[in-house]
């Protein structure tokens, strides 16, 4: 990807004519064209991990010219402010001080001018910048170094320049003095010990490191090494690990066909309370427990998540929206497709566990039904489309509140349920000829490979509507994009199969508040739009004192127990520090809870979709 002085400077005269490329744009933007290339390298150590900190020195070298530091007379360096697929912005710059810079040995001043933006008063070709970061968060999104080990979430580790987001960078780590592991999807310089190169700023943020010294085993999964890093103290049977990984990544591969990546680095996590990861482009970091491997239903969860992050590797990774990626590291990335990227990936994350295997096919059914269930139960599926969970994720899923439940929907859950729908759709439009499947092979070559770019909403409709072979308004205009009830039915009735709520009806008497039990006492922390506690008047933060004047501890649903459909009751409750008796009329118990059962009758054309359906021979 290095690029020598003469081609610069022939892009130069090159790009006069033409398009320019951006490399050849952000290289060459002084008058003249620089001698020689610039470079940028970053050295990582970490001499008291039982403090904290990272220190960082980033070496720029021939950088004035490209950076067009001699014109202007100063030069920006940033941080990002969030890192993608975690959509909050996390404002990584809080952790950095003692921010400094020097040339030849001498200091150079500088002036913090935003948030994240240092300003560095200089017209030098080289420079290096320190600066140390506080690192005591442990999550796949964090920095984190103690005196076991280190992760590094390059977004709020490694700073850039504007004009420098394109060249290949360095990373030398240098790992506390009794550490000997590095593990990171970057790729190794040869010769030279921890110290890696990535093409370019982006790939340098997809590629998060663990040093210290972490258990390692590898596998080969469709021709491609992969391996394993697992930090924490934990169980496993590292044979079985390694070929039920290859399993899930074999399974997973199948889905668009081709694998981009020439190696790949799992990053395990095994901590209290543990539970997630994140996905990059060769590479992913999960957080699990440390029984993640103890019981069957912990391990088999455990492979849904490996199954998850690995499937992002394509979608979301290649197969984008538009928005997500080239990135703005400064700002928010909107996109109303997250239920796509997130949500369609965790369709695939049982999907894939179903074709490995893992999942018969009642258990699928299962999970399906439930995903359903779950966001049925929802109010918020009658107020927030999916559409518009995934716009606001930045200001609604990653910052829930009391009343989250009331007004939002989740993009991942019934993202995952519109994955089965599709799915559906595209196998009973095409006679079972194509599946999602072809729909993410189809993005994949079209998008990712031929053109290079993610895709508009509207070019994404197109491209699922060319696959079931019909229009899909039903789909899009309501599934999508509204907050109205779905038709299952319909799109289970292709494959023989219908959604029945089989929740009993029953007269009991419904409260519709959340409490947390504890010290003895019920205090509220949820109350459900519509129910009778909602009507009624309580409050999230209400502790309940008693109900019709007898003593609640932290019992309160043993108090509604067996109290009917209608039925008033009293209820005292301490809201800051005052007694208040609020009558409640208790209401119809509204959550469903569904199953999926064979249509009394089937065609051989339902029954046939079916077993393509769920992956039976
Ligand atoms: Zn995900």
């Amino acid at each position: 990807m290095k690029k020598n002085a003469r081609l610069l400077y022939l892009l130069t005269i090159w790009t006069f004519f033409t398009p320019r490329s951006s490399t050849a744009t952000t290289l060459v933007s002084d008058e003249n064209p620089p001698a020689v290339t610039p470079s940028v390298t970053y050295v990582l150590s970490m001499p008291e991990p039982q403090t904290h900190y990272f220190d960082v020195e980033m070496q720029l070298k021939n950088v004035a010219a490209a950076t067009n530091a001699k014109k202007n007379g100063y030069i920006d360096i940033k941080m990002p402010v969030w890192t993608p697929g975690s959509y909050l912005i996390r404002e990584y710059a809080k952790n950095v001080e003692a921010f400094t810079v020097s040339a030849g040995g001498k200091a150079v001043p500088s002036e913090k001018i935003r948030k994240n933006s240092w300003r560095v008063y200089t017209g030098e070709d080289n420079l290096t910048i320190r600066y140390r970061v506080y690192a005591n968060e442990l999550t796949v999104r964090t920095n984190f170094v103690d005196a076991d080990h280190g992760y590094v979430t390059p977004a709020g580790m490694f700073m850039y320049h504007d004009a420098l987001k394109t060249i290949p960078l360095r990373v030398v780590v240098q790992p506390y003095k009794t550490w000997t592991m590095v593990s990171t999807g970057l790729e190794p310089v040869s010769g030279e010990k921890f110290t890696f190169e990535a093409p370019d700023f982006d790939r340098l943020v997809d590629s998060p490191i663990e040093i210290g010294n972490q258990k390692t085993f590898t596998f080969t999964a469709s021709g491609i090494p992969h391996t394993v890093a697992m930090f924490g103290d934990v169980e496993y049977d590292e044979k079985r690990l390694a070929a039920d990984y290859k399993r899930v990544c074999e399974a997973a591969a199948t889905v668009v066909g081709e694998h981009p990546c020439t190696h790949y680095t799992f990053i395990v996590h095994h901590i209290p309370p543990g539970g997630g990861g994140l996905e990059h482009l060769n590479s992913t970091t999960l957080e699990t427990t440390r029984n993640a491997y103890a019981t069957e239903s912990n391990y088999k969860g455990f492979m849904t998540l490996v199954a998850h992050e690995y499937f992002h590797l394509w979608n979301v990774k290649r197969i984008r929206p538009i928005a997500l990626g080239p990135f703005d590291y400064e700002n928010e990335n909107y996109t109303h497709m997250l239920w796509l990227s997130e949500g369609c990936t965790s369709f695939y994350e049982d999907n894939i566990l179903r074709r490995a295997g893992f999942h018969t096919p009642e258990a699928y059914l299962t999970i399906v039904a439930n995903d359903i269930t779950v966001i049925e139960n929802q109010p918020g599926v009658r107020v927030q489309s999916v559409a518009e969970s995934s716009w606001d994720a930045w200001i609604k899923g990653y910052r829930p509140n009391e009343n989250s439940a009331n007004t939002t929907i989740s993009y991942y859950s019934k993202g995952s349920v519109l994955g089965t729908l599709l799915n559906l759709a595209i196998l009973a439009g095409s006679n079972g000829e194509r599946s999602m499947d072809d729909l993410m092979r189809f993005l994949y070559n079209e998008y990712y490979k031929k053109q290079k770019r993610g895709f508009t909403d509207a070019e994404f409709r197109q491209a699922a509507e060319q696959m079931a072979g019909r229009k899909l308004d039903d789909f899009f205009t309501t599934a999508v994009n509204t907050a109205d009830p779905i038709n299952y039915n319909a799109y289970f009735e292709p494959v023989g199969m219908q959604l029945v709520n089989v929740a009993s009806k029953t007269q009991d008497g419904f409260l519709g508040a959340g409490v947390s039990p504890a010290n003895g006492k019920s205090t509220i922390t949820s109350v459900r739009r519509g129910s009778a506690a909602y009507t009624g008047g309580l409050n999230v933060g209400d502790e309940v004192i008693s109900i019709d004047s007898v003593r609640v501890g932290d019992d309160l649903l043993r108090h509604i127990s067996g109290r009917r459909v209608g039925e008033t009751i009293k209820v005292l409750v301490n809201r800051a520090g005052f007694l208040r008796e609020i009558p409640i009329t208790l209401s119809q118990n509204p959550l469903v809870s569904y199953r999926l059962e064979p249509l009394t009758s089937q065609t051989p054309a339902q029954k046939a979709l079916y077993n393509k359906w769920l992956f039976i021979k």
